[in-house]
């Protein structure tokens, strides 16, 4: 059984983008910029948003958090977002979700130029991506297929499982895997022997925000687990999958955390690379 380090691919690629990002620095160029919108004090989004500018930090990306208060209006997190937009330095810019359920989370997301969109949320990326067309990919199944090239794991003829089904995970990673010759089958609530799916998974991708809803007797022996979730049970990270039984079965095992959370991480900074590259 292999572990799949996400943290320590991720930490040499962000080591790598630092270097990408110096030649252009030593050419005249500014440095990429990453815009963070947080709202509100949710501990988990602080964590998140923590690690992220540590993350920038590594790449040498300049960023900025806007932390709005709970009570912020639409029209005020609009025009923020509208500011950013216009800022010719900046590249990428985030919401950080969840946001407070006040605010309609969609338009938002949508008035977010695609042009600075790191988190690969808009519509219209959305929307390149399932018809094949080049975009900026969603950060969280850009990570997870970057680790599994990283090990060297052929996709090709799969049975992929996915559980869970969000915009944010769940279905770009779906349509990721099939792009790359995977059989599919999605899960989701209202699947009604998740078992029965999950044991034929030669690759089973959770992301269900369950602590540890998929166990050991759920897992075909030898296959890749890709476990999203991420649950504070007892002051704990822990993971959609039960780690310890799982990894007496798997081939190849996420763990959380230092599994998928820094691979998103480094898809969100290259995809502000990537937009940089776009902007300079
Ligand atoms: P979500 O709540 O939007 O979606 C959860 C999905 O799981 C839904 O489609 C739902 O139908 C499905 N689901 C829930 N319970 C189920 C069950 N019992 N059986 C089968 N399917 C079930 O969540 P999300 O935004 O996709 O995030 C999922 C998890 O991944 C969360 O724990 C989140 O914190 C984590 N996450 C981690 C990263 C990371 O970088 N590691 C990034 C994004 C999300």
């Amino acid at each position: 059984m292999i572990i799949l380090d996400g943290f320590g691919v991720a930490n040499e690629r962000n080591k790598k983008l630092n270097q990408h990002i110096l030649e252009h620095i030593q050419k005249g160029n500014r440095r990429p910029h990453l815009s963070i919108i947080l709202i509100g004090e949710n501990p988990a989004s602080l964590s998140y948003v923590k690690g992220k500018g540590k993350a920038c930090e590594v790449a040498g990306i300049d960023h900025k958090l806007h932390h709005l208060p709970d009570d912020v209006t639409f029209n005020e997190v609009l025009s923020l977002i509208q500011s950013l937009n216009k800022n010719p330095n900046v590249d990428g810019m985030i919401l950080q979700l969840p946001i407070p359920k006040h605010l309609d989370e969609n338009t938002l997301i949508d008035a977010i130029s695609k042009d600075k969109d790191a988190d690969g949320f808009h519509v219209i990326n959305q929307g390149n991506l399932y018809q094949k067309k080049p975009t900026i990919q969603p950060a969280t199944p850009k990570g997870i297929m970057t680790l599994l090239a990283h090990y060297n794991i052929s996709i090709s003829g799969l049975d992929a499982v996915i559980v869970g089904r969000s915009n944010i995970v769940g279905f770009p990673v779906a349509r990721l895997l099939m792009d790359q010759g995977a059989t599919i089958t999605v899960c989701h609530r209202q699947t009604k022997d998740l078992a029965s799916h999950t044991r034929k998974a030669d690759l089973l991708v959770v992301a269900s925000g369950k602590p540890h809803l998929v166990t050991k007797d759920m897992i075909k022996p030898g296959a890749i687990i890709i476990d999203v979730g991420v649950n504070r049970v007892d002051g704990k990270l822990v993971g959609d999958v039960d780690f310890e039984g799982a990894k007496e079965v798997a081939s190849y095992i996420t763990p959380v955390p230092r599994g998928v959370g820094p691979m998103t991480i480094n898809a969100l900074l290259e995809n502000t690379y990537e937009l940089y590259l776009k902007h300079i």
